[in-house]
């Protein structure tokens, strides 16, 4: 077993392996790769599995963690010996991939302890953490039993799917890995055939194809691939591991002003990027903010372009999904067909205010007071909890969440407020996007980095013929 970079033997072994798939081999006699550990943190390497036992740990034992790996705080929390991961045998038709914790602080699979000297039975899509449930560091792929023929070829020659991150209104989103970069990626997917799709919803995903292709910006989810299969169509994307801003915000009730600040500055550029190029989102809400990492500051991703239009479109805005909350005054007019790029920044307005406060500012328990005070932008303060915000926030609030949209700030007005005025805020924002782009440029060119681990090309599981487990 090897570290992907250096596991030029285990390769060639793999490919020996695939030209020999019908020879029915007794498990014993492979000397091939039964599991992948996917690493999921950028200085970690993945791992092959092809002897009967691993060994993991910052002590003697198979493959040692060290500080080019971990930081300080996360190494001291491992233990000399880990955990070990082994195949064991409860008879010749049956042998299970098992995790054994022997750690003090303790071995995670998929958030759950393990527990000291106790043993679990690991299955494909499996995450391992470690010292803390959140401490994420592996994805285990298991090369025999996996759901790798449930995929059509066109998407497994390229990617590696591994669990699911998120359930959508159209199908769920996947973690996959790029083979040869093993750069991980999200894979949206969508059924053709046989599902309840209809047109407007197929228009609605080929209209979010079309404009993740012609942007590009730090701040929106980037569109890697898309892989068209008749029954399945694949949309490929940049990762973000840190979920939902919307999630956060359900967590955490509210967040301190200056993450808020954090983010909604990285938002208002992207939806400034987006409106000089004549593009409206349309459905600017939590749930469509999406976090790059699980760290507080943190880059910002905008998805779901699915509503989105080009300005030069002014074909009415026909469906509402879920609360109007953030809705700008002008949309809850029966029959308004055109409107202008400013109802982005009237949900701009809604979401600041309640990332500062964890309330909306509208009632939502009563559909008609909730039309009533969106459409005359009747919302206050009055909370206790504003005399803790300051009054910049409240004053751009004010300036966006404005009945007329002419009067309301633009995107460029909004970067030009004082509240925005935070050359310290800028500067941590344009570290992390060049850090961003260092690792997004090596990795469309495959070339090694120092931030990144790459793993070797066409580094596939061998396919077993099913009955020999
Ligand atoms: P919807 O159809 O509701 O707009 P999506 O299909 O875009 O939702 O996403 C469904 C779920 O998958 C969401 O919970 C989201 O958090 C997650 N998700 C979507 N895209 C990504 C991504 N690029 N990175 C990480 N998670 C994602």
């Amino acid at each position: 077993m090897d570290a992907y970079p250096n596991s030029q033997a285990s390769t060639q072994g793999f490919r020996e392996t695939q030209e020999i798939p019908e020879v029915p081999l007794d498990l014993a006699e492979i000397d091939a790769v039964w599991g992948r550990l996917f690493s999921v943190r950028d200085n970690l390497s993945g791992y092959h599995l092809s002897n009967e036992s691993h060994s993991f740990g910052r002590g003697n034992v198979d493959h040692r963690f060290d500080s080019s790996q971990f930081n300080e705080q996360f190494l001291s929390a491992i233990s000399k010996t880990h955990f070990r991961i082994s195949r064991e045998r409860k008879s010749a038709a049956e042998v299970f991939v098992v995790l054994e914790d022997l750690s003090c602080n303790g071995t995670f699979v998929n958030q759950q302890l393990v527990g000291r000297g106790k043993k679990k039975i690991l299955q494909n899509n499996d995450e391992i953490a470690l010292a803390h449930p959140t401490r994420k560091v592996f994805v285990f792929h298991d090369c025999v039993k996996n759901d790798d023929a449930k995929y059509p070829v066109e998407l497994t020659q390229h990617y590696t799917m591994t669990k699911k991150l998120g359930e959508g209104t159209f199908g769920e989103v996947r973690l996959a890995y790029r083979q040869g970069t093993l750069e991980r990626v999200a894979v949206k997917i969508l059924k053709k055939k046989g599902s309840q799709l209809l047109l407007n919803n197929v228009k609605q995903i080929e209209n979010e194809i079309k404009l993740l292709q012609s942007v590009n910006h730090p701040n929106i989810i980037r569109l890697v691939d898309v892989i068209d299969t008749p029954e399945k169509i694949f949309i490929v994307m940049e990762v973000a591991e840190g979920g939902e801003l919307f999630d956060r915000l359900v967590t955490q009730r509210r967040l301190p002003e200056m993450t808020v600040k954090f983010y909604f500055y990285q938002l208002v550029s992207a939806i400034q990027y987006l409106h000089m190029k004549n593009i409206t989102h349309r459905d600017i809400k939590p749930e469509n903010v999406l976090l790059a990492t699980d760290k507080e500051l943190t880059l910002v991703k905008l998805t779901d372009f699915g509503l989105s239009k080009l300005a030069a479109d002014t074909s009415q805005m026909t469906t509402f999904c879920g609360t109007p909350t953030y809705i700008a005054p002008e949309l809850l007019d029966f029959g308004q067909l055109s409107y202008t790029n400013k109802v982005d920044m009237w949900s701009l307005g809604v979401l600041l205010f309640v990332s500062l406060v964890g309330y909306p500012p509208f009632n939502l328990s009563d559909d008609a007071k909730l039309r009533y005070q969106i459409k005359n932008a009747v919302y206050n303060f009055n909370h206790k909890i504003w005399t803790s915000i300051s009054d910049e926030a409240k004053d751009l609030i004010k300036k966006l969440m404005v009945k007329d949209p002419e009067s309301r700030l633009s995107a460029t007005d909004t970067l030009n407020h004082p509240w925005l005025q935070d050359e310290n805020l800028k500067n941590r924002i344009q570290d992390l996007e060049n850090s961003n782009n260092v690792k997004k440029r090596s990795l469309e060119n495959g070339v090694e980095d120092s931030e990144i681990t790459m793993g070797l090309p066409d580094a596939k599981c061998p396919r077993l013929s099913s009955g020999k487990v």
